[in-house]
């Protein structure tokens, strides 16, 4: 379980995902009134109340925030008050984790197992074999002359990435065990 600073920066960063700096006031403003309307968090943060719904919306969307609908008894007009619902974040932040781990190991897979070709200048497309190909192995924006591109340092960009998530998820193997086989989930946890 992470401490409770770690899971307010946790927070942040997911509201930051989100919504950029918008959202990252909005889940401020709500920290500090614990419960409170859209317009009031309009108020409070000078954002547009547009704005401050789509983020709230967003924000329920991932299970990070939630309302309570009352009926103003004279006006006969409902009002939304919104608070942050933290209960589930640990769950959530593990889950879009694991998620973008999914998508480095596969970017990882493609780039371990294709060449790609290239002709040396920065910002110029790097080509599978097929498509350079098709070019006859010419850079299709310069003409320069294709060369096969050393993609390790990608390679080992990714690497350290995934290492890092897992680590974070808690999946990483210990380092220096070696011949560790797939180890289960649970076994590496319990040893954490
Ligand atoms: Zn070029």
């Amino acid at each position: 379980m992470a401490s409770k600073r770690a899971k307010r920066k946790e927070l942040l960063e997911l509201a930051r995902e989100i919504g950029g700096d918008e959202a990252v006031e909005v889940v401020k403003a709500l920290e500090k009134k614990k419960e409170t309307t859209d317009e009031e968090l309009a108020e409070i943060t000078g954002i547009r109340i547009n704005n401050v719904r789509k983020i709230l919306y967003a924000l329920y969307d991932l299970g990070v925030a939630d309302f309570r609908r009352i009926r103003d008894k004279e006006t006969g007009w409902y009002y939304y008050y919104w608070f942050l619902e933290t209960k589930r974040l640990d769950e959530i932040i593990r889950s879009r984790k694991l998620k973008e781990l999914e998508k480095l190991r596969k970017m990882l897979e493609e780039e371990k197992s294709t060449t790609y070709y290239w002709c040396g200048t920065p910002g110029h497309p790097r080509l599978t074999f097929d498509e350079a190909m098709e070019y006859e192995f010419q850079c299709p924006i310069c003409g320069g002359i294709l060369m096969e591109y050393d993609n390790s340092e990608i390679i080992a960009d990714l690497k350290r990435r995934i290492e890092e998530l897992e680590r974070e998820l808690g999946i990483r193997k210990k380092p220096k065990k070696k011949g560790s086989s797939k180890s289960s989930k649970k076994s590496a946890l319990a040893a954490a």
